[in-house]
């Protein structure tokens, strides 16, 4: 009997940034029957989930936004540098609704298990609703940092007070004042959220495992001149962050640190400084992330101005990052942060030098033996990164391999895009591409179009499926391995290194190419002008 159609031509998981853009493309260019599942209760992804107070996004936000509707980056007006989560959930919605999304969208619906026929080619999709359909194509939309991490602390069922993970926040907020508050966790989030919660709270006591190195993120309204004159180049904005090496308007100073006096440096770092945002991160001198030696020389310009802003000093060594490079973990933008540590209502709990947490008690925390009391915790620990949204799915592929098991030392992709013995499902963000070292909605877009792109060549030249071969798998696993090994990266306990969740294989998750973004973009479409290169057409 010959097979009934499917129930779609692709299901889509996740309608965040890339789940939206991926229907659209899919939808509207190819002529598609597509359907989004999403585990929220509408599109926007991270920004829906994560409503803490304080968050915003830290790349500017004439470049955090879509750019493939021209007509709308000349409409749409950012209130700020950094807009905060509601106003970008707001434009998602917007962009949902100015292209009809909704409609081909089931919210409130988890995936939870993808299984490859090797008879029909086609996948099943089901669901935590009971769902069961088929499709041609699979696209995980799922993010990068949708998979929350709650750490096994000993006591949590016990606590008498209220608790909560930042990137599940109620939407009726939460109410901080005259309220003791423990908040676990100092990276970009809580760099975010703890001036905020100060500012209610009675008290506050910060649980701080590592030290990070904060920058300013001089948020702020934009000039309206500088905003007329964004608009006005727009085609060559979007042109320069497509080509750049991190998705942003900004190129590191073509010069080893070393190279530099004294005074020359110090210039050029108070420049960047007072840019703000990613600008001493992501263009500062190209030897930064290569060589420990000029390495130490941005680190310690950060270190003078936390000794600055941090008036006493025992809090400030508290605050001074150890025994890792600058710029090795996600960088936290700055809102007064350092100068939260000056109010009387805040205390430093530092892992090291007061011993680190042991358990949650009824009334609060328990670290180096003693108890800090709280009525409120909030968990600002992260996310199991990358591979831990894509794992949930329970992928099965051909002949049944689970995907679990193919990762079990860490994931092993072809571009990032897909994996060896899963045919025509795409990984968008996915594990070894630029990712989260990246502006995302530009790799987020470079994605879907050259997805849109393969499976358009895939329905023109009668082709069934697409799936990469091992070889071709090996080989951009050693590529992505080599290239960061010769960096400072893998030094840092960090999230990129799988660090924060305990028994994660201790691999880079993103990939950090020789030339960016850019020369990624460069290779993803060679490899697609070469007749899909690396990839077996069946
Ligand atoms: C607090 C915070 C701030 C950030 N700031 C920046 C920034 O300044 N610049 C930047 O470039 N990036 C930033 N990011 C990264 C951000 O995740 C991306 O920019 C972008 O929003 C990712 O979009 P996405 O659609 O790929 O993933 P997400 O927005 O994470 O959307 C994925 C969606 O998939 C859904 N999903 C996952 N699994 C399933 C399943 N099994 N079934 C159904 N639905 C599922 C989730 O519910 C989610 O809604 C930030 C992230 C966080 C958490």
């Amino acid at each position: 009997m010959a097979n009934p159609q499917p129930d779609f031509d692709a299901i889509v998981i996740g309608a965040g940034f890339s789940g939206m853009y991926m229907l659209k493309s899919l939808r509207d260019r190819l002529g598609l029957k597509v359907r989004v599942y999403e585990a929220g209760d509408t599109v926007g992804g991270t920004w829906y989930w994560n409503r803490y107070p304080g968050a915003r996004c830290d790349s500017d936000s004439y470049i955090y936004c879509y750019t493939f509707d021209r007509q709308l980056l000349q409409e749409w007006q950012w209130s700020e540098r950094y807009p905060e989560q509601p106003e970008i959930l707001r434009y998602l919605e917007h962009v949902a609704q100015r292209h009809d999304l909704k409609r081909d969208m089931q919210f409130g619906t988890r995936v939870t298990g993808v299984r490859f026929d090797d008879a029909t080619e086609r996948w099943t999709v089901g669901t935590d609703r009971g769902d069961t359909v088929t499709a041609r194509y699979v696209i995980a939309a799922v993010g990068s940092l949708s998979d929350s991490n709650l750490p096994a602390i000993k006591g949590l069922d016990h606590f008498k007070g209220r608790w909560y993970h930042t990137s599940q926040f109620p939407k009726e907020g939460v109410d901080f004042t005259n309220k003791r508050v423990a908040v676990i966790g100092t990276g970009a989030t809580a760099v975010q959220a703890i001036p905020e919660i100060a500012y209610q709270a009675k008290q506050l006591t910060v649980f701080q495992r590592t030290a990070n190195y904060c920058v300013p993120a001089r948020n702020g309204h934009v000039d309206p001149d500088v905003v007329k004159a964004r608009k006005a180049r727009y085609g060559e904005i979007v042109d320069t962050i497509r080509s750049s090496f991190f998705g942003f308007e900004l190129a590191f100073i073509p010069k080893s640190v070393l190279e530099t006096t004294p005074e020359e440096r110090e210039k050029e770092f108070d420049r960047m400084w007072d840019e703000g945002g990613f600008a001493f991160w992501l263009a500062n001198y190209q030897d930064m992330f290569f060589s420990a030696e000029a390495n130490r020389l941005c680190a310690d310009y950060i270190e003078r101005k936390i000794r600055k802003t941090v008036k006493n000093p025992a809090t400030a060594e508290k605050l001074i990052p150890k025994g890792y490079a600058y710029g090795t973990k996600r960088q936290p933008l700055d809102s007064h942060y350092y100068e939260t540590f000056n109010l009387d209502n805040v205390t430093l709990v530092d892992a090291k030098a007061d011993g680190p947490i042991e358990a949650i008690t009824e009334h609060g925390i328990r670290a180096g033996g003693k108890e800090y009391p709280a009525d409120i915790i909030v968990f600002a620990t992260g996310f199991d990164a990358m591979t831990g949204p894509l794992k949930a799915l329970n992928v099965s592929g051909r002949g049944g391999a689970r995907l679990n098991d193919a990762w079990k030392d860490g994931p092993r992709s072809y571009l990032g895009l897909m994996v060896a013995g899963f045919p025509n499902l795409f990984t968008l963000t996915g594990p070894q591409s630029p990712s989260v070292l990246s502006n995302m909605p530009v790799s987020i877009e470079q994605h879907v179009d050259w997805v849109s792109d393969c499976i358009a060549h895939l329905e023109s030249h009668g082709k069934k499926t697409i799936e990469a071969t091992p070889d071709a798998q090996e080989r951009w696993v050693a590529h992505v391995n080599e290239i960061v090994n010769m960096t400072l990266m893998p030094g840092a306990n960090s999230w990129y290194m799988g660090a924060n969740i305990p028994g994660k294989p201790r691999v880079f998750l993103p990939y950090l190419g020789p030339e960016g973004v850019g020369g990624y973009r460069k290779k993803c479409d060679e490899v697609a002008a070469g007749g899909y290169e690396g990839f077996v057409l069946a």
